[in-house]
This record gives structure tokens, sequence and C-alpha cells, in this order.
């Protein structure tokens, strides 16, 4: 007997199913326009046919199934994730979204419901970026974000992106063709395992997404005085690097308890690097996040302070320069009190939290209204064949998923 829809063992068989697709033998790696890729979509929009969907692909890749609404041709709530993984990759991020969107709409068929809105399940050709070296450029096309420059961009091998699509099957020059108009589009939610360790941590299977996190990135430069570790007197040293260690402990002093803050040192280099020479010049990374980004700002001036007091005590000089700068994306409150309500129908606390991580809604808060629900994964594991989740858990997820697009109200009338 053919499991139901909403069974949390079908979305986890059918992961299972999609990590067989892979370039690599025992391992999951797949990238965007590959052989693994056309496979993910063939069996992917398999399960939309199935599900009552019309499937087609998009000029950049992305599989997306239709099911119309009480009438055809109205406009859309989107459903989806990325079909991506990174190299050695765990089965559910990304997939778990689009399984449980697919889920969703065969259970509205099982029921022979139709709603006022079409439902657009979408499965992104590219979140993880690891073939061209440009993040979500599925999500982006659909958005309308899509930066065209972007097709001559090479991957490893000196393949441009846009001869990639062409042996894909795609036309390059259509690109823009990808784009939804927004007066067509009435939000779009995504289903994520957590990719932390927060809800484990407080028992829950479902959470409910504030804010992408804003992030900055700033590489640091230390330089002090290399010397012979056996003769320089203490007193008389510049050393870079336990200079280094003090600012490395007051960047994690300065990001912790405050809630949603979060700031880390993750890469370090000494030289010139000998057990035996007082390190002359460190360079380390500071990368410092959060879900609002006036706190982010505020505590990247205080760290550039802290800093430099340090370096000046120290009688070493620093050079701070940014490397990356992305602004928190917020969850629309509505959709966010939607998902909310039907997490409660269901029995479940659902708390709030901000993701760390960047996932598709990123790019797709540019065309419409966001909201994502995370699914708990064990010990926060992720890009980690490691990476796991319950069936129960899954099935909580694609429930509450189900009864929030059964009960769907667009935020705003953007059609106006
Ligand atoms: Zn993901």
């Amino acid at each position: 007997m053919p499991h139901p829809p909403l069974s949390g063992q079908t979305l986890l068989d059918r992961s299972e199913a999609l990590a067989a697709i892979s370039a690599e033998d025992g391992r999951l790696s797949r990238h965007y326009l590959t052989p693994e890729h056309r496979r993910a979509n063939d069996l992917v929009a398999a399960w939309m046919a199935e599900a009552g969907m019309a499937t087609r692909e998009d000029a950049l890749g992305n599989i997306i199934g239709r099911y119309e609404g009480e009438t055809p041709g109205l406009p859309a709530l989107l459903i989806g994730s990325h079909l991506d993984t990174v190299r050695d990759a765990g089965k559910y991020d990304g997939m778990l979204g689009v399984l449980s969107g697919v889920a969703v709409v065969a259970d509205l068929r099982a029921r022979g419901r139709r709603l006022p809105f079409a439902i657009e399940v979408v499965g992104f050709g590219d979140e993880e970026g690891v073939r061209f070296q440009s993040t979500l450029i599925g999500s982006r096309a659909i958005a309308g974000t899509f930066d065209p420059a972007v097709l001559d961009s090479r991957d490893a091998d000196g393949t441009r992106l846009a001869d990639a699509l062409a042996a894909f099957g795609l036309d390059p020059a259509a690109w823009a063709s990808a784009a939804h108009a927004p007066d067509r589009v009435l939000g779009y939610v995504e289903l994520h395992i957590e990719q932390g360790p927060v809800l484990e941590a407080l028992g829950q299977p479902v959470g409910i997404v504030t804010a992408i996190a804003g992030a900055t990135r700033l590489a640091v430069t230390v330089e002090g005085f290399a010397g012979h570790a056996g003769t320089v007197p203490m007193t008389l040293r510049r050393d870079a690097l336990a200079a280094s260690a003090e600012m490395i402990l007051a960047v994690e002093s300065l990001c912790s308890g405050q809630e949603r803050l979060v700031g880390t040192v993750g890469r370090i280099e000494a030289t010139p690097g000998a057990t035996n020479v007082i390190a002359g010049r460190v360079r380390f990374t500071i990368d410092l996040r959060a879900d609002r980004d006036a706190l982010r700002l505020e505590r990247v001036a205080a760290v550039r302070a802290r800093l430099e007091a340090i370096a000046d005590q120290r009688g070493v000089a620093i050079a701070i320069e940014p490397l990356h700068d992305s602004p928190a994306v917020a969850c629309c409150p509505a959709l966010m009190a939607q998902l909310a309500a039907s997490a409660r129908a269901l029995g479940l606390e659902a708390p709030e939290l901000p993701s760390g991580a960047g996932h598709d809604a990123m790019a797709m808060a540019a065309l419409t209204d966001v909201a994502m629900l995370f699914v708990r994964c064990e010990r926060g594991i992720s890009h980690n064949p490691a990476e796991r989740i319950t069936p129960a858990d899954a099935e909580q997820g694609v429930r509450v998923l189900a009864h929030f697009v059964d009960h769907f109200q667009p935020a705003s009338d953007r059609r106006s």
C-alpha cells in the first residue's frame, strides 16, 4: 500500500532516492547543470506530475511544478528549495523543502482540493554555488535579480555558465524569461533543515525563522616585530600572535551575551611560523552575523575599536579590511504568524529563531514576501554526510506546511 502523501517516511525515502544521484560513488555531490542535475530534475518532475502538477524547466534549469487553483491561471504561492548540494553533502539540505512542497500538493490532490490561488513548487538548480562560485543562481533568476554577467563565469574546467546551460538543453539568451512577475506571485515559503543545534536544544521539532542573518566578514592583519624566541626579553617584544590572541578573545566576548548575534574567528595564519621565532605578522578573519543590521553594525564598530585599542597597548600595527557585507533579510511577519498558527493547530510550540545560514528565501525576498520553517536536525550537523533527521520530525514539518498552505492568506495585495 502506498504511503499517504504527508508521511515523514515517504519524505525520507525520496531523500534517499535523490541522494543516490551523485557524481561520486559512495558520497553525495550533485552540482549545477551536470548529468546528475538532469537526473534529479527528471525524478522530481515525475513526482510532481504524479502529484497532479504540470511541470516545466525554466531557462536557468530550475524545475517547476504548477498546481492550478479553483480556476486556471491564478497568481501562485511558491514553495521551494534547492536540489544542488555541496561536496560530500547530507541528504536533506535543500531536498527536504522541495519534497515537502510536492507532498503538500499530493495531499491537496488526494483530498480533491483546489485553492483560491495556484501553487508552484520549485526545485532551484543552484543555491550552493559550488560549480560557478556564484550562489543563488536559481532563485535570483526567478526573483528577477540574476546578473547576466554571471553567464560568463567559468567552472574549474573552464566551462562558461552560458555553455553549460546550452549543453543542458537550455537557451542562455533566454535567461530573463525565468523571472516571475511580482503580480503573479503571492508569497514564498521554504521548509529547510535547521543546520544548527537550537531546535534540538529546545526539544522542538520545528521552528519559525525570523530573518536570515546579515553578515560582515573582515580580514585583520597585525604587524609586530619578528625576533629570536630565546634572546628577546618579554618586556621588549612586539608579538603579533600574542596580540592576536587577545584580539580573538575580545571578539568572542563582544559577541557573547547578545541573543541572535554570533562572532567567529575561523582562520589564522602566523608568519614566519616557526617554533623559535616570535611571530612578526598575523592575519586572521572575523565573521560576524546578526538578524538585525543595526545590532551587527554597532558590534562591528565595537570590535574595530577594541582591536585598535589592543594594538595600541601592545605597540603593534593593525589593518582591518572588509571582505563581505550582506544585510539581514527579514521574514514577513504576517506569514510568520500564519506558520505559527498552523504549528499551534498541530499542538506544536514552533519557537522563533534566526537563520545563520543563507537560503533561497534570501533572493526570493526581492520578489515577494517570504517565510521559512525549520526542521530539527541531529546535533545541528549539515553540509556533511552525517546530516540526519527523523521521519517524525519531517512529518511534523510537512504537516505544518500543509496546514499553512490550506489556510494561506497573502500578506499584502501586490496585484494592485
Ligand atoms: Zn540549503
